[in-house]
């Protein structure tokens, strides 16, 4: 049975009519289901006989397992068995100006960046939107805390799953419905083109980062395969067009990792390729795996003091959680 967690509201409504009740009812649904949280259609005391029957023959509402949770200072990590028992991770991770759940879109990944935890695991399928609303649900009901920042950048391609990713944006955007604001979720790609521009016309102000980690196509190709198929001219091409049509500033992620990407040159090739984008360069030092081929950089202040005389907004990213396994590239979707 299909979860009422995978529906919009707009979704809903349509429902909705189709079993002859009135557009509002959708708006009452989604209270109980997001403001006060119940989990039984027979508790949403104020729909009548034939919704609450037809919503228990139509849906589930269903629930996905914390079957570990580590707590740091920083960061509290859950690890989570889905219905099918596959596994997935999500990471809240506290800063001065909110609680912000990093969170997977998908069992596995098959991007195959040669540096990344993740991708060790060639994906096993996409995450419904249910499961991905589902990890800010359990997460604000077992800790207690609220969530006020969501980034799509925990296991998984969130533009290998675009659908159920924009489903789940609107349904937590909704101010019906978890009510994050648009400009407090950020989607974190590899650099699927295609689905860059899907997101220019989707005309929503969330935030986009771009996983760049090489200046030049060489270096790209050999860390990243996706790099193989949009090369860095037509990536950096389209993030103008997304920068220009939007209006929005983008992210440019950088791993620095010791003595392949963290040269001197490597920092002015990069100045050079993202001059005059209006953007922020985000440098992360490499956090290890369990491949020991990759190091951290020692040169992470030399790289961006380049980065800072040419005029590139660049900031080192705030380390989480990496003595738990919770950081950024560490997340598995195995215990
Ligand atoms: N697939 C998306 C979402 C994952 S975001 C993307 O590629 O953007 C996870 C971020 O952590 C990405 O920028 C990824 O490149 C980065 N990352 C992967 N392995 C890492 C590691 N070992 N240390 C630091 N960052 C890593």
């Amino acid at each position: 049975m299909q979860s009422i967690y995978n529906l919009t509201r707009n979704k809903l409504q349509e429902y909705i009519l189709s079993i002859n009740e009135k557009k509002y009812r959708s708006e009452q649904i989604f209270d109980w289901l997001y403001k006060k949280r119940v989990r039984s259609f027979n508790d949403m005391s104020n729909l009548n006989i034939n919704i609450i029957d037809n919503l228990n023959k139509d849906y589930a509402i269903d629930d996905i397992k914390i079957v570990k949770k580590e707590i740091a200072n920083d960061v509290i990590k859950y690890l989570f068995e889905l219905e099918d028992k596959n596994k997935i991770e999500a990471v809240i991770m506290f800063h001065n100006y909110g609680n912000s759940l990093c969170i997977s879109t998908q069992v596995g990944c098959n991007m195959g960046c040669v540096f990344c935890e993740s991708g060790k695991r060639k994906k096993d399928r996409n995450l419904t939107t249910s499961e991905m609303v589902l990890q800010i649900l359990k997460v604000e009901q077992d800790s207690n805390i609220r969530i006020s920042h969501v980034v799509l950048m925990g296991i998984g391609e969130p533009f290998d799953n675009f659908d159920n990713v924009m489903d789940f944006i609107n349904i937590i955007n909704d101010q019906k419905g978890i009510e994050i604001g648009i400009r407090h979720i950020t989607i974190s790609t590899c650099g699927i083109v295609p689905k860059i521009k899907d997101l220019i016309n989707e005309n929503i102000q969330v935030n986009l980062a771009i996983s760049l980690h090489a200046p030049n196509n060489k270096l790209r190709n050999e860390l990243m395969p996706i790099n193989k198929i949009y090369d860095i001219d037509l990536l950096i091409k389209t993030v103008k067009e997304y920068v220009d049509e939007t209006n929005r500033k983008v992210t440019f992620e950088y791993i620095l990792i010791d003595n392949l990407n963290d040269s001197i040159e490597n920092a002015l090739e990069l100045s050079k390729l993202i001059k005059g984008i209006n953007c922020y360069v985000n440098l992360i030092p490499y956090n290890e795996t369990s491949d020991d081929k990759y190091k951290r950089s020692k040169n992470i202040d030399k790289f961006m003091n380049i980065l800072k005389q040419n005029k590139i907004n660049v900031r080192l990213r705030r380390e989480f959680g990496s003595n738990i396994s919770a950081a950024c590239g560490q997340l598995r979707s195995t215990n």
